[in-house]
């Protein structure tokens, strides 16, 4: 009944926005960009993308993280998040200044180019990693950024979509991943219940995500200009997140501060240049909502080109407008609202669940749904791992489950779980 409600809902929230806004093109499956192919200029060495204005083999990204963490290694390390279905690297660069504070500073991920053909993220964040090693000493504001922030750039988390033609090339790249599945619909979905299975990359990635603590994030997209903050799964008059208010202002703040550096972009969606994701278009199964429900982590979708595959010399004149906006967006990290609340469930006639203790080690008393009744315990897949029937009193055993997080399923309610 309530999915029904919600399917229904969404539907008529497309219906409703299509006639408004102009659609989505990160909602339809990707036309491979051929007029750009005669501009797609590769560099197949590190002294190549010494101006910025060619887009990288995949050897020669694998050769200038290397040198980095070569050149700055009191400043960065390379992780390696996981591999693709056809065995590529995912990496990410972990920037870090002073780390002899006690204090636990709070981290920071930027992600680019889920989508493989969208690929002005992907030089956005090369050069955004060159910056801040290269600056640190130098300037003040990345000095200090790079002192107090762990920070993590993961520049591309698709690589077998960017280079689906080889690794010397990102002409024809494609946006999904080499089973021919879209990663940004693959998520772990709150209200979504049937999902395919999880993909390789995205699998690595929420290991990756599972063991670190980042506060903010943003996943770097192309083909619109606009920043997308959450919900992509409700139109905000259905479901607001609750903390839409300083989402506007800081979308409002990187927007407006690309627009001193050239004021015609940001433009293609609306007037502002920003907008709540299902307001534009309701999509289930995105990183964002997954980072933001699952992890209380403030994702932003960041729509930074209007062509997915920029010609190559148009990079330096998208870096020149962009640059400040994603440094800032790191710093907005110091000034993060209150605790963050996950979405309750939709609907009057569906019951609220209550875990306690949660974060729980041993056992998890359950409160809020009527005697009888099949409990399920799931991962963040969907996947029921455990089931039973629910008598009053009773406490789960959770003590042999793996750390994580989890979902606890009864009557068409879910709530979250975090085993210690
Ligand atoms: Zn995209």
């Amino acid at each position: 009944m309530k999915r029904a409600l919600v399917l229904a809902l969404a539907t008529f929230v497309t219906v409703a926005a299509s006639a408004q806004l102009k659609p989505r093109p990160d909602a339809f499956p990707s036309v491979p960009e051929v007029f750009a192919s005669k501009s797609v200029l590769m560099a197949d060495n590190m002294e190549a993308m010494a101006a910025w204005n060619r887009y990288p083999t995949y050897e020669t990204y694998l050769a200038l993280m290397q040198r980095w963490a070569q050149e700055y290694p009191s400043l960065c390390n390379i992780d390696t998040i996981g591999t693709s279905v056809n065995g590529r690297l995912i990496l990410c660069m972990h920037i870090e200044g002073r780390r002899d504070s006690a204090v636990a500073k709070p981290q920071f991920f930027y992600s680019s180019t889920i989508h493989g053909d969208e690929v002005t993220g992907y030089v956005m964040m090369l050069r955004l990693i060159d910056t801040l090693l290269s600056g640190y000493g130098r300037n003040p504001q990345y000095t200090g950024l790079v002192d107090s922030v762990a920070i993590y750039i993961n520049p591309v988390s698709n690589p077998d979509g960017t280079y689906h033609s080889g690794n010397s090339t990102v002409a024809g790249a494609v946006r999904e991943n080499a089973n021919g599945v879209d990663l940004n619909r693959n998520y772990p979905d709150p209200f979504a219940v049937a999902k395919a299975s999880l993909q390789p990359e995205n699998e690595a990635m929420i290991d990756y995500v599972n063991r670190h603590n980042f506060r903010l994030s943003a996943n770097l997209h192309g083909g619109s200009e606009v920043m997308n903050y959450p919900w992509d799964c409700f139109r905000s008059s259905v479901r607001p997140h609750p903390e839409r208010a300083w989402w506007m202002d800081v979308c409002k703040r990187f927007v407006d501060t690309s627009r001193v550096y050239s004021n015609s972009h940001f433009r293609d969606v609306n007037s502002s240049g920003y907008i709540a994701g299902g307001d534009w278009y309701v999509i289930h199964g995105g990183r964002q909502d997954y980072m933001n429900y699952y992890h209380d982590c403030l994702e932003l979708t960041m729509e930074i080109s209007t062509r997915k595959t920029l010609d190559a010399e148009n990079l330096p004149e998208y870096w020149r407008f962009l640059q400040h906006s994603l440094v800032n967006y790191i710093a907005e990290i110091r000034h993060l609202p209150g605790a963050q609340q996950g979405i309750d469930s939709p609907g009057q006639d569906t019951p609220s669940l209550e875990l306690f203790p949660n974060p729980a080690s041993d056992r998890v008393i359950v409160k809020g749904i009527t005697d009888g009744a099949t409990l399920q315990l799931c991962d963040l897949a969907g996947r029921v791992l455990a089931e039973q029937r629910y008598c009053k009193g009773t406490s789960l055993d959770i003590s042999a489950l793996p750390a994580g997080v989890y979902l606890l399923r009864a009557g068409g309610a879910a709530v979250k779980l975090v085993k210690r």
